[in-house]
């Protein structure tokens, strides 16, 4: 339905908020209503594809734009377009023009200066100043070079310097064009190979100049299930609740790492530097016959991401998804329950051995927490 109803309609903006509300309550909570303390990293974040840091959720709007597009390509490619006007507004048709690039044949359905006709460009692109000047903006190509009408559009307004460079440009790169009679016009898409429009693409080259905030390969390619590669995605981003950042918010967090009662308790601390968290790494990769190199030392590294990238590395392609898989396993079990418990309640001594002993059997016994046998290690 809303894909039907996208594709003619642009989105009102109090419906968008109301549905990304929905979409992040949904994501954070699991419920229909939420408030942005729950919500850990930032919308435009999350809307991001994945190959540029983000969670790849749908942006609306941009969405939206993308359906819209279909509309102005089949009015260029569908002969018998039925609808004379396609539900599209100015930055759609912007969007468009830039996406597109225009051949010349004899010059009737292209428009002068809209249409990128023009080495891939438009005329009001490249002489912004002088498509002010002009009364009729929407005449065809032919119509327009048929005894130099758009000269005579515009010669007589021209007053600025500015104005005649623009004039001058135009005019040098129109003398290459020669219309060819009979053969009619045509476009293609710029951001597909075969040229040919698609709504995918389209929704793609929205992100085009996007700044990629996190390489975020090893987390998508990994072989273990989608909570661990999304709780890991929120950790190396340094947005889970561990005291650090329960500091920032203001919220009841424990001074020490509840661990090791060392230094305070941050994402690198917990996951990395922790020497209950190196025991961990030391035994597991043990038991998966993987052997770290010496230059990936978990104390050399300012943040998780640089040495995950740097231990990957260190593995052959068919073992690397199985080590990624198992890094986001146990980064899961080492921060999950202050996750959940910290951001409410300061932990009492009882409790905060209760969880160090579950976490042993956890880790060393699988899920039998209530093991009579003692764990393997300390
Ligand atoms: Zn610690």
């Amino acid at each position: 339905m809303p894909t039907y109803h996208l594709s003619v309609f642009p989105l009102a903006a109090w419906v968008r908020k109301r549905i990304d509300k929905i979409h992040r309550s949904f994501l954070w909570k699991g419920k229909a209503e939420t408030n942005g303390g729950h919500c850990l990293v930032s919308w435009p974040l999350i809307n991001k594809p994945k190959d540029l840091g983000g969670l790849g959720i749908i942006n609306l709007e941009k969405f939206s734009r993308a359906l819209r597009l279909r509309w102005l390509w089949r009015a260029w490619r569908d002969e018998d377009h039925p609808w004379q006007d396609a539900p599209c507004d100015r930055t759609d048709r912007l969007f468009f023009c830039a996406s597109t690039r225009v051949s010349i044949g004899d010059g009737r359905k292209a428009k002068f200066w809209h249409d990128s006709w023009l080495d891939g460009m438009a005329p009001r692109n490249l002489a912004p100043h002088l498509f002010e000047l002009v009364a009729r903006k929407n005449n065809p190509v032919a119509s327009e070079l048929l005894g130099d009408r758009w000269i005579n559009s515009v010669t007589n307004k021209i007053t600025t310097t500015t104005e005649l460079v623009e004039f001058v440009l135009l005019w040098t790169k129109i003398q290459d064009v020669h219309l060819q009679p009979g053969i009619p016009d045509s476009i293609t898409w710029k951001w597909t190979p075969d040229g040919i429009f698609s709504v995918k693409s389209a929704y793609r080259a929205q992100f085009l100049g996007s700044f990629r905030h996190l390489k975020a390969d090893l987390i998508w390619k990994a072989r273990t299930e989608p909570k661990c590669k999304i709780f890991a995605w929120i950790l190396l981003q340094n947005k889970i609740l561990t005291a650090d950042n329960l500091a920032v918010r203001g919220w009841p967090h424990q001074q020490a790492c509840t661990l090791c009662s060392g230094l305070l308790e941050t994402g690198l601390h917990l996951c990395l530097q922790c020497p209950f968290a190196q025991e961990v790494w030391n035994q597991v990769l043990a038991q998966e016959n993987f052997t770290l190199p010496p230059q990936v030392d978990f104390t050399l590294f300012p943040n998780i991401a640089d040495w995950w990238q740097c231990a990957a590395a260190s593995f052959p392609k068919d073992r690397r998804r199985v080590f990624n898989g198992r890094l986001q396993m146990v980064n899961a079990i080492f921060t999950s329950l202050p996750t959940f418990y910290m951001c409410t309640f300061l932990l009492q001594p009882s409790v905060l051995k209760q969880i160090g002993k579950f976490r042993k059997i956890c880790l060393w016994r699988g899920s039998d927490i209530n093991g009579k046998s003692k764990p393997k290690a300390a």
